[in-house]
């Protein structure tokens, strides 16, 4: 129920705001400015009724592992039936897998792999069996450039004359020292004998192999849910909605259930996820645990208008603290409206300035027109004031606005001082023109 609903309203409109914000690109405040509430608002209390069901699966099945001596049957040999052994089902409602090898199932015999050995031979993948490989430092060549001369076969002497190199006989070319000159060496990975001996994946190197029978026990969780809600809302805002209160017990599926104490349709809902239950227990399959809950969340329906559109949002919790909004109400005429069209004009209205300013500026500095400084100024100003007032209304576009304009300036500023630089060229310029012309003559 509403205590304040003056408080309500207030919070309502907040989180209506805080929710279109978040999937819209419009500011906070212009959204509270364009938000109206109907003052009309519809209570209920919805449920969310959950089974939760721990089941478990027995059979039996052979396995097959390496044989550690460390065989401890769990489950006796005379078994007549799987169900005859005590497993430990999890404490909540988690997968587990629980194995109990059954005495005097067990069968020792050597690893068929490695015919117990523990470990195989295999052909080295290094060298492919030859046990040698190219070498490294020649590539298969045998020999390497001389480090004397180069690769030239010459050498400068002293007193600056070519003679032959002495290292390498004029050749250019040595002996590979890493291999001898045969071009290859021994293999590294099997030392040179083209096979390498590996564990058997098999056995793990045991040798040898155990093969017995187990009692599998398998659980599994299950959940059912089903949602009462006078407005069909999605079952992912009721199981997010903090409840007002939760009742719960565990329960029997395959038994009748009735629960007087809650509304018909709330009745009707929890035997609907018992039904469903139900047709887990088949076969080799039964239920551990079953748990059935059910929410009451307390629901307010409050329509309200967008700069005159209509849309709904739903409160949902025990202090109605989740809006939930299933569509925004947008039309192309809300969002045209909600736009800030004072700031794009004086976003436009401070570039035409800009540009003014850009284009009169280098005439007057170039050219000197000084009947032109007042249209200068005229620009200057529309240019700052209408990116100030804008500045202060929209931050991030002011922002924008002065870091565009300011770096067209520089470039502005650094293409006219280079056009005045052709046009007057400095005095160095003319006098070293000067000095060539001179430096000719006197040579003539
Ligand atoms: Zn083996
Ligand atoms: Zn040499
Ligand atoms: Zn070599
Ligand atoms: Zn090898």
């Amino acid at each position: 129920m509403i205590k304040d609903r003056g408080l309500f309203f207030a919070k309502a409109k907040a989180l209506i705001a805080q929710n279109i914000q978040g999937r819209t690109f419009f500011t906070r405040g212009d959204l509270i400015r364009f938000i109206s509430l109907n003052p009309n608002v519809e209570e209920s209390v919805d449920h969310l009724v959950t089974l939760q069901t721990l089941t478990e699966r027995r059979y039996t099945d052979w396995f097959e592992e390496p044989d550690r001596g460390r065989f401890h049957p769990k489950a006796p040999a005379n078994l007549n039936s799987v169900w005859d052994i005590a497993s430990i089902p999890p404490s909540s409602f988690v997968s587990d897998t629980q194995i109990y090898p059954i005495a005097g199932s067990q069968q020792v015999f050597t690893c068929p792999v490695c015919s117990g050995d523990g470990e195989l031979i295999v052909v080295c993948h290094s060298c492919g069996g030859g046990g040698r490989r190219v070498c490294y430092r020649c590539a298969g060549t045998g020999s390497q450039v001389c480090n004397i001369c180069n690769g030239s076969g010459m050498r400068r002497r002293f007193d600056n004359r070519l003679e032959s190199c002495m290292s390498c006989n004029g050749s250019g070319r040595k002996v590979c020292f890493a291999c001898n000159g045969t071009g290859s060496e021994v293999c590294s990975f099997c030392l040179g004998k083209g096979r390498v001996t590996k564990l058997c994946s098999k056995c793990a190197g045991v040798g040898r192999l155990i093969r017995y029978q187990a009692v599998v026990c398998e659980f599994k969780p299950h959940e059912f849910t089903e949602v009462v809600s006078r407005w069909g809302l999605p079952l992912k805002e009721m199981k997010a909605a903090e409840a007002s209160s939760t009742w719960q017990t565990n329960i029997q599926p395959s038994l009748p259930l009735s629960f007087s104490q809650f509304p018909q349709e709330v009745q009707g809902a929890i035997n609907s996820v018992a039904n469903q239950a139900k047709g887990l227990e088949a076969g080799d399959t039964r239920f551990i645990r079953t748990q059935l809950s059910v929410k009451a969340v307390p629901v307010a329906h409050v329509s309200f208008r967008l700069h005159g559109v209509p849309g709904d949002a739903w409160f949902l919790g025990k202090d109605f603290q989740r809006v939930f909004i299933p569509k925004v109400p947008f039309t192309f005429e809300t969002w045209l409206r909600l736009k800030d069209w004072i700031s794009v004009g004086l976003a436009i209205l401070s570039l035409l300035g800009f540009v003014g300013f850009a284009l009169t500026a280098p005439t007057i500095y170039l050219y000197g027109s000084d009947n032109m400084f007042w249209l200068l100024l005229f620009c200057c100003a529309i240019w700052v004031i209408s990116g100030m007032i804008l500045l202060v209304r929209r931050l991030i576009a002011g922002l924008i606005l002065f870091a565009v304009t300011i770096s067209i300036l520089a470039a502005l500023i650094y293409w006219v001082a280079r056009v005045e630089r052709y046009l007057n060229p400095p005095d160095e310029y003319t006098s070293q023109q000067h000095f060539f012309g001179k430096r000719m003559a006197w040579h003539s």
